[in-house]
C-alpha cells in the first residue's frame, strides 16, 4: 500500500504512486490505521483549480500556507495554477524546488531579511508585499535597489464579513497606503495594491468593499497600479454553512474592479487557499473509546480538527465499521473529544453517527484540506499520520444539516 508516515509539520516528501489509485475503504481495511489517515483525493483538487482558474478574471496565486503537501500542490498545478503566494523562506523554498518555472510572489508583508535575499537571489522571486515604508526600504536594501521587482502595498480593510478577521494585524491604514504607492512608485517600475478580506468570507460585497477603498487609496496616490491583488478568503461549503456560489463572489470582484476605471494594462490578482483545496482531503479517525454518546477519537483540535473546535465548523463524516459490520441507520448526535489530555480538546459541535458505532470503528471526516493537516502540533506527542491519495469523489456535504443551522 502507498501509505507513508510524515510528522506534524514537514511536509511528506516522495509519495510513492501507484495507480490506479485505492479508495478510501480498501485503504483502511487493508491498513487498520489507529492513527490518523490523510486522505488526498487529486482529481478534486485538480477540478477544483481547473474550475477557479476558468472563472476567475485574473490570476490566480495559491496560498501555500493553506496546505503545503507536495502532492496537492502538483494536483494544483495539473489545474492550470502556476502562480503561488508565499509567506516564508520555506515556502518559497518548496515552490521554487517543486516547480522551477512557477511565479513565486511573497505577499507576507512583515519578512525576514535573509528570506527576501535568498527569495529573490536563489528563487527568483520578483514581488514583494509591504505595509510600511520600513518594510518597502528593508527590502529595496536586500535585493539592492529596483532591479525590476515588484512592490505591492498591502491594505488594511475595517472588519468585515469574514469569519477570520486579520484586519487587526497587517496592512497601512488608506492614508499610509496611498503614500506607500507614491513612495514605491518612485522606487520601482512595477507597483500593485493588496488586500485580503480575512479568511472564509461569506459576503461577496466586502470584496466590492475593499475594491471601493482600494479605489480611493488609488486617487488619493495618483498612482496607477500595475497590479490589484484582491487576496483570499473565497468560502467553501461545510455541513452548517452554505456559503453563496463562487460566480457571486466572482461577479462582485469583477464589477468592483470595473468601477475602478483602471486602465486594460493593470493586472488583476488573487490569493485563494481554502476555495482550492478544502474539498480535496479527508482524515480517517478511529474510534478509540465510546462512553455512552461521547466519542474519544484519535484526532483532534491539536490535531487537524482545529476549525470544528471553538470555531464550530461542522464537517462532512462517513462511519466505517471496524468489521464489515452493516452499521444502524439511526443517528445520533455525539460528543467527539481529541485524543489530548486537554480537556478543550473537543469538538464544538456533535457529529451525526449512527447509534451502534463502538471502539475500532473508523470515522472518516471530510473538507479538512485547507487549514486542517497544515495547523496540525505535536502535542502531547500525537503528531504520526499517514498519507495516502485516493479515487473517491470528497464527501458531500449535507445540504439538509445546512438549512437546519441557517
Ligand atoms: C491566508 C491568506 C490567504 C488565503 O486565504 P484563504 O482564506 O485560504 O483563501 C491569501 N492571502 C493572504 C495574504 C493570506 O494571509
Amino acid at each position: 500500500m502507498n501509505c507513508a508516515y510524515r510528522t506534524a509539520i514537514a511536509p511528506l516528501r516522495d509519495l510513492p504512486r501507484s495507480r490506479p489509485l485505492p479508495s478510501v475503504a480498501e485503504t483502511v481495511y487493508a491498513e487498520r490505521p489507529s492513527v490518523p489517515l490523510f486522505c488526498l483525493r487529486p482529481a478534486a483538487i485538480t477540478s477544483a483549480a481547473e474550475r477557479f482558474v476558468a472563472r476567475f478574471p485574473g490570476r490566480v496565486l495559491y496560498a501555500v500556507k493553506c496546505n503545503p503537501e507536495p502532492a496537492l500542490l502538483r494536483a494544483l498545478w495539473l489545474g492550470g495554477v502556476r502562480d503561488f503566494d508565499a509567506a516564508s523562506a520555506a515556502e518559497v523554498e518548496l515552490i521554487g524546488q517543486s516547480f522551477p518555472s512557477a511565479g513565486i510572489h511573497f505577499m507576507h508583508p512583515v519578512k525576514a531579511r535573509p528570506a527576501i535575499r535568498e527569495a529573490f537571489v536563489r528563487h527568483g522571486v520578483m514581488d514583494f508585499a509591504v505595509d510600511s515604508a520600513d518594510e518597502m526600504d528593508k527590502v529595496l536594501e536586500e535585493v539592492g535597489g529596483d532591479q525590476g521587482i515588484g512592490l505591492l502595498v498591502r491594505l488594511a480593510l475595517p472588519k468585515g464579513g469574514a469569519v477570520w478577521d486579520l484586519s487587526g494585524k497587517f496592512g497601512a491604514a488608506p492614508g499610509e497606503a496611498a503614500s506607500l504607492l507614491r513612495r514605491a512608485r518612485s522606487a520601482v517600475r512595477r507597483v500593485g495594491l493588496a488586500f485580503h478580506v480575512g479568511s472564509q468570507c461569506l459576503d461577496p460585497a466586502a470584496f466590492e468593499r475593499a475594491l471601493a477603498l482600494a479605489g480611493r487609496v488609488v486617487a488619493e496616490a495618483g498612482v496607477t497600479p500595475d497590479i490589484l491583488d484582491v487576496g483570499g478568503g473565497f468560502p467553501v461549503a461545510y455541513d452548517n454553512v452554505r456559503p453563496p456560489e463562487p460566480e457571486t463572489f466572482f461577479a462582485a470582484v469583477a464589477r468592483g474592479v470595473e468601477r475602478l476605471a483602471l486602465p486594460s494594462t493593470t493586472e488583476l490578482w488573487c490569493e485563494p487557499g481554502r476555495a482550492l483545496v478544502a474539498a480535496g482531503q479527508s482524515v480517517v479517525l478511529r474510534v478509540l473509546a465510546r462512553r455512552d454518546k461521547a466519542l474519544y477519537v484519535n484526532d483532534g483540535i491539536y490535531g487537524s480538527l482545529s476549525d470544528a473546535g471553538p470555531p464550530g465548523f461542522r464537517f462532512p463524516t462517513r462511519p466505517i465499521a471496524a468489521d464489515g459490520r452493516i452499521l444502524s441507520a439511526r443517528p445520533l448526535p455525539f460528543t467527539i473529544f481529541g485524543p489530548t489530555c486537554d480537556s478543550a480538546d473537543r469538538l464544538k459541535e456533535p457529529f451525526l453517527l449512527p447509534a451502534d458505532i463502538r471502539e475500532g470503528d473508523w470515522i472518516e471526516v471530510g473538507q479538512i484540506g485547507a487549514y486542517g493537516t497544515a495547523l496540525r502540533t505535536a502535542f502531547n506527542g500525537m503528531d504520526e499520520a499517514m498519507l495516502i491519495e485516493v479515487r473517491d469523489d470528497p464527501l458531500s456535504v449535507s445540504a439538509a444539516s445546512a438549512d437546519r443551522a441557517a
